[in-house]
């Protein structure tokens, strides 16, 4: 073994299947029973509807080196996501754009005088000082449109006083005086036309790459662990930073998900693909129906049922899937301090979302494992 990789997620593939592309053999551990982290996906068993497991996921780049590397692996249809969010039960289009102001102020304004309006509902912040979530939001779209689809979704999707969360969390959205509502703004976007696990295999189908699943780092039990290999073999770390160091600094503070799934015996349940609940008498954020996500799939889906995913979010504990990093000042400092006990460790290099405590999306894990292994492991 050249090198190894703990985890299986879109960063640890992307530096196994770079490093077995150069003749390195490669062992890719991964504790969960399959690879592809959070971005695993599955047939549901009852209708056959691809069901991404841990939540939807979409993909998107504006980064053309990301872009040539992924359609190594799979071709994308020419999906475009949309979204729209359900506040006091009339349905509106998500991001903000001139449609969902008109529709909320029942008006007919033009791009400038909805810009003069948000200005003026911004009251004293702006954009380029505000210092939170919450002056950043209100900076961006004004008062009553903070209130009614940015405060409430975010209480609920993080517990966390607004003021303690980054502004960069809000502003992942686009803000838009025109009637475009796509929800990314990238030059590139689709789904993997045979799913996330297809493409997820083909990454680590290589004769230089074993992957074991089942496997536990910080096992004692097995051979493949921390002990025995850290400064043994060249190592790519892609788990919690927190866990990896036993939690010496205390533990940095993440979001998980609870999904409810249902199978339902209607074809179409919301019409869409993900419908956002921005408001807090609905204990979900969010409800995704899978089948609208590949519509050219239609003639193999059934036209009699549907699947669909509530999506809930809570604090994680320790035995909990890490999905968001909360990254309030407290966690910053505590990172800054992983950080310097990272220099320690000699040959073990830290990534992806879980090992940098970032609020990574799919293409920037590959974009930087890419760096990762041009810059200091090649
Ligand atoms: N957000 C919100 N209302 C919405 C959608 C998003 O308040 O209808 C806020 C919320 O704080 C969320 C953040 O914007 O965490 C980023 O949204 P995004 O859709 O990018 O989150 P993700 O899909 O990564 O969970």
């Amino acid at each position: 073994m050249d090198l190894l990789v703990v985890g299986s997620g879109f960063f640890g593939l992307t530096i196994a299947e770079r490093a077995a592309d150069a003749g390195r053999k490669v062992t890719v551990i991964e504790r969960r029973p399959h690879i592809g982290g959070n971005a695993y996906s599955e047939a549901d068993p009852e209708t056959g509807i691809e069901v991404h497991r841990y939540g939807a996921h979409l993909f998107h780049t504006s980064n053309a080196t990301v872009w040539e590397y992924v359609n190594r692996f799979t071709t994308f249809t020419n999906y475009v996501h949309k979204v729209y969010t359900n506040h006091e039960s009339v349905v509106y289009p998500m991001p903000v754009n001139l449609g969902t102001i008109n529709q909320f102020f029942q008006a007919a304004y033009s791009p400038d005088e909805a810009r003069a309006l948000i200005k003026e509902q911004a009251g004293e912040y702006d954009v380029k000082t505000a210092q939170n979530f919450e002056e950043k939001g209100i900076a961006l779209v004004g008062r009553p449109l903070f209130e009614a689809f940015f405060r409430d979704y975010t209480a609920k999707q993080w517990q966390t006083d607004p003021h303690k969360l980054s502004g960069d969390i809000v502003s992942r959205l686009p803000v838009r005086y025109n009637y475009d509502n796509r929800y990314f703004s990238d030059t590139w976007e689709g789904l993997p036309i045979d799913g996330y696990t297809a493409w997820l295999e083909r990454m680590a189908d290589h004769p230089n790459i074993d992957v074991k699943l089942d496997v536990d780092f910080f096992d004692e039990s097995q051979p493949l662990n921390r002990k025995a290999l850290v400064g043994q073999v060249p190592i790519v770390y892609t788990g919690p930073v927190d866990r990896y160091f036993d939690y010496a600094e205390g533990e940095l503070s993440w979001r998980t998900l609870d999904f409810e799934r249902e199978v339902l015996n209607i074809g179409d349940f919301q019409g869409t693909p993900v419908m956002n609940y921005p408001d807090m008498d609905v204990p979900f954020t969010r409800i995704h129906e899978f089948k609208h996500f590949h519509p050219e799939r239609k003639d193999v889906y059934p036209d009699d049922k549907t699947v669909i995913m509530r999506e809930f979010s809570r604090f994680a504990e320790k035995t909990d899937e890490p999905y968001y990093p909360v990254n309030t000042p407290a966690d910053r400092e505590g990172l800054l301090a992983y950080r310097e006990l990272q220099k320690g460790e000699k040959d073990v290099h830290f990534g992806g979302r879980l090992g940098t405590y970032q609020y990574l999306d799919m293409h920037m894990a590959i974009g930087s494992a890419l760096t990762m292994w041009n810059n200091t492991l090649a």
